[in-house]
């Protein structure tokens, strides 16, 4: 029976590397791979060696006799891409590089995939000797997968393996709870370091600029998502859900994220690691209703396969379409794909009458409604137009109504932030930059600087996006080094950077401290059948970590 890849894809294309006959697509070499919403098993060209199964962090692939009722649907998805797919291999400069490297001495500045991915490039690569510190403002690590997956996605969260592999690498270094700009500069770390690599993310979030945005009530999705994952900046907030209707403006895979949280059962949330205080709070919502609020069509929508899929999966929540599916010609496989997804949702989900996600197309929110907080959105029904590029854009019509609800929460997009000692492109929200090499006001690259991640391409991709994105900076990284154009720190003695470290304003968390905030979440989660308990702010971190 043909393998298939199944819901929890992450695109990190290990499977690709082992695989004898070249079935898994698109291979990272092949176009649209960086807009790939998952990798697909061609099942024609599938000799079921079973040799990409224990590669995958995520544990997404199976064979089409094994696989669950909840991922049944994935062997026609991997069947379906693989139809509407022709390989077309990109140009790519050989990696082949017969000059040693080292010692280097890298600082990482962000513990999330993209720097710890990064990190492994450095202390995998043949030929290349590399002592690398990972350094995060938390004391804990791993980014987005911390605090930006959903907890209803464990399996995705398996990926942080990979992360313990590569911090148990010899010349790997976590320094967590130190940041950049307020404990150690720029200059500092170039001082210190043969180059430096950003890799902080995108933690702001895009604006809606309309009036009543900031009411009580209307909050970014960033918000709400580091609150249900425990993130300690955003332990202490409070969301209001006494409304019986919350909408969800934008129609990516994080307003997905959003609108199953709020809609679904709350028990279905408690053997996850979500944080208690936002169990507790789901627990007592009185949201029954999410309408999700996409200012394109059907087939503009940014989620992915694997996500849409995942909204009909969460029990007894009721999906519902604003109007019929009206037929559409020239659409491609994946949007002929989630149309079907979407069909097949409606119509398996009807009769579930207690919670409901409604999906609305083609409005955009005008204003956020109420005196005080939020009373509700007031929205225009847009048409499509194509622009100069052919794309189409959403044009308001004069066609404008009032939702009642009592919670907004704006899931446009997430938006890097300027970080002291560092050049800022404000119009993209990136460190600007040129496959990584950072670049100077004059256009050249900044010696030693190097970027990765959402801070280097904007928010885009999926986890496994993240490994070849690293791959690419690195790649630069040792071409520079190779060509003599890193200037070397001043001292290879790391007291020095020790000495800067031992300022900082709160203790540091080195492997063995967040080994120690690990094992006592994840022994918390066992004592009650869950697979972990958070420690939710900075000083409980702390104290488990020992510091
Ligand atoms: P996204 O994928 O860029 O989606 C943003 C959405 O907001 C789009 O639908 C966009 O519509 C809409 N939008 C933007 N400005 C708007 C406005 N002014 N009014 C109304 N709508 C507006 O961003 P995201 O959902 O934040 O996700 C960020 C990245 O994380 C993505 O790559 C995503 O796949 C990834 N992610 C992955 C997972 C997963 O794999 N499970 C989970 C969460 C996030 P237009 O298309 O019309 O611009």
């Amino acid at each position: 029976m043909p393998h298939i890849i199944t819901q929890s894809c992450c695109n990190d294309a290990s499977c690709v590397e082992v695989c004898p006959v070249d079935c898994i697509h698109p291979r990272p070499d092949e176009r649209g791979f960086a807009s790939a919403e998952m990798l697909f098993i061609d099942p024609q060209a599938c000799v079921d060696c079973g040799a990409c199964i224990p590669v995958c962090p995520v544990d997404a692939i199976t064979t089409s006799d094994q696989v669950d009722e909840r991922n049944a649907v994935f062997v026609d998805i991997n069947a379906v891409l693989a139809a509407g797919n022709s390989p077309t291999p990109v140009d790519r400069p050989s990696r082949l590089q017969v000059h040693e490297v080292g010692p280097l001495r890298v600082a990482v500045v962000g513990a999330g995939p993209a720097g710890l991915y990064a990190a492994d490039h450095l202390l995998t690569e043949t030929g290349v000797t590399a002592e690398v510190t990972v350094i995060d403002r938390l004391p804990s690590p791993w980014g987005l997968v911390r605090a930006g997956v959903a907890p209803d996605h464990f399996t995705t969260r398996n990926v942080t393996d990979v992360f313990r592999g590569t911090a148990s690498r010899p010349g790997f270094a976590y320094r967590l709870g130190v940041e950049v700009g307020r404990d150690v500069t720029h200059e500092q770390l170039l001082e210190h370091h043969d180059a430096v690599i950003y890799a902080y993310g995108a933690s702001g979030d895009q604006r809606l600029g309309i009036p009543g945005e900031d009411l009580p009530g209307s909050h970014p999705a960033v918000e709400l998502v580091a609150w249900y994952n425990g993130h300690p900046d955003y332990a202490d907030h409070t969301f209001d859900l006494s409304a019986e209707r919350a909408v969800v403006v934008g129609n990516g895979n994080v307003a997905l994220d959003v609108a199953r949280i709020l809609a679904m059962d709350p028990e279905r949330l408690a053997g996850t690691d979500i944080a208690d205080h936002a169990l507790e709070a789901l627990r007592a919502s009185r949201v029954r209703e999410v309408v999700v609020l996409g200012r394109r069509g059907v087939d503009h929508a940014a989620y992915t396969v694997p996500e849409l899929h995942g909204l009909t999966q969460i029990g007894d929540v009721r999906l519902e379409l604003d109007g019929p599916l009206t037929p559409s010609a020239d659409l491609d496989a994946v949007a002929t794909l989630k149309r079907r997804l979407l069909a097949d949702g409606v119509a398996a989900t009807r009769g579930h009458d207690s919670r409901a996600i409604v999906l609305r197309f083609l409005r955009s929110p005008l204003e956020v409604l109420g005196s005080d907080r939020v009373e509700g959105v007031r929205l225009v029904r847009n048409e499509l137009v194509a622009g100069p590029d052919g794309v189409a854009r959403a044009k308001p019509t004069g066609d404008v109504e009032d939702l009642e609800c009592g919670l907004v929460i704006r899931a446009v997009g997430y938006r890097g932030k300027a970080l002291e000692g560092l050049p800022y492109d404000d119009a993209r929200g990136v460190v600007p930059n040129e496959n990584g090499r950072v670049l100077g006001a004059d256009g050249s690259p900044l010696p030693g600087t190097y970027v990765t991640g959402w801070i280097k391409r904007g928010p885009s991709g999926v986890i496994g996006t993240n490994r070849h994105c690293a791959r690419e900076t690195v790649d630069q990284l040792l071409a520079d080094a190779r060509a003599g154009l890193l200037a070397g720190p001043k001292s290879r003695d790391s007291a020095g950077f020790e000495s800067i470290l031992a300022g900082a304003a709160g203790p540091v968390v080195d492997r063995e401290g967040w080994d120690r905030i690990d094992d006592a979440e994840r022994s918390a989660g066992e004592a009650s059948g869950r697979p972990r308990v958070r420690f939710v702010t900075v000083a409980d971190l702390q104290a488990a970590a020992g510091v």
